[in-house]
């Protein structure tokens, strides 16, 4: 594919002022970004690298994320939350790693149809999701749409800080590696080449399993909204404290795009 990063941005959809001063009030700018290059980097995981325009600062957090305004099959904009799995700060362009969970959505043909120079625009930087450098430990626990956030975290560890992630993905073929300095250690749990569907009991059966390492931890619970409410209720159950235990929900069968805080109930 050729690389536009340098040409104009074809324009993305105008959005409504008001939306914009409301997502500037919750502290998101909004970005026009244009597709430089696109490819699959697994059967069922995309990789866009997008160049991002504009006067604002730019710095995202590793394990954020941009809520990108996507059309639906009527043309209308939607939000949908994805990871900066990248970004070359030098260049100004971020990769977004989108998994094609099955059917025809905004994200997924997005990830499937953008051609190099389309433009989109996104709000952001966003979330909470960012390292946690003082724990003694770590657990990332999560489903193919959180490996991205996991992965960008990774990478800033240093040497000797530990972390143990535990991942479920369709099938060995999603299975990716990522280069850190910490101490890592990976369990990867195969769906039997299915796609994501509801709540996962192996991700839940993991996490019971999960002997903690001494000290003061600190638990990443991210991916279907209903798996982790009952990840941190369990966890609650064997006496982790609240403050050791950040989650969000990505995704649940029925809701169109958006996030669930895990606080909330
Ligand atoms: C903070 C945050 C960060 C995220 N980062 C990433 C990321 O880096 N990469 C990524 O791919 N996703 C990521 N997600 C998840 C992504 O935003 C959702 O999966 C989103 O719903 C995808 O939009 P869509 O248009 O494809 O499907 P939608 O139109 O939103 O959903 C249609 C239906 O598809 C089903 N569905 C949606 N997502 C999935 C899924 N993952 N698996 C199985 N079924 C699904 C549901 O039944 C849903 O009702 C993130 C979400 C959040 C909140």
């Amino acid at each position: 594919m050729t690389d536009t990063t340098n040409a104009s941005p074809r324009l993305a959809p105008t959005l409504p002022v008001e939306m914009i001063d409301a997502m500037r009030r919750r502290g998101m700018a909004a970005f026009s970004l244009t597709l430089a290059e696109a490819r699959q980097l697994t059967s069922h995981m995309r990789r866009l690298s997008l160049a991002v325009h504009g006067d604002d600062a730019f710095e995202p957090k590793p394990g954020q994320d941009m809520v990108f305004m996507l059309p639906d099959e009527t043309g209308e904009l939607n939000r949908r939350h994805y990871s900066v799995r990248g970004f070359d700060r030098a260049a100004r362009r971020i990769e977004v790693d989108v998994v094609l969970h099955g059917g025809s959505t905004p994200g997924t043909r997005w990830a499937l149809d953008s051609k190099a120079g389309d433009a989109v625009t996104a709000f952001g930087p966003r979330g909470r999701n960012v390292i946690q450098h003082g724990a003694d430990w770590r657990l990332f626990i999560g489903d193919e749409t959180t490996l991205p956030p996991i992965f960008a975290m990774l990478e800033t560890l240093q040497a000797g800080e530990k972390a143990h992630v535990i991942l479920e993905v369709g099938d060995e073929g999603e299975r990716q590696s990522v280069t850190t300095a910490g101490d890592v250690t990976f369990q990867w749990i195969f769906r039997g080449g299915r796609h994501a569907e509801a709540s996962s009991p192996a991700l839940i059966e993991a996490l019971a399993g999960y002997e903690f390492p001494a000290g003061r931890g600190h638990i990443y619970l991210l991916g279907e909204t209903s798996t982790i409410r009952r990840q941190r209720h369990d966890l609650l159950a064997r006496g982790v404290a609240k403050e050791q235990i950040f989650g969000e929900g990505y995704w649940r069968p029925g809701r169109l795009g958006g996030h669930d805080h895990l606080e909330e109930r």
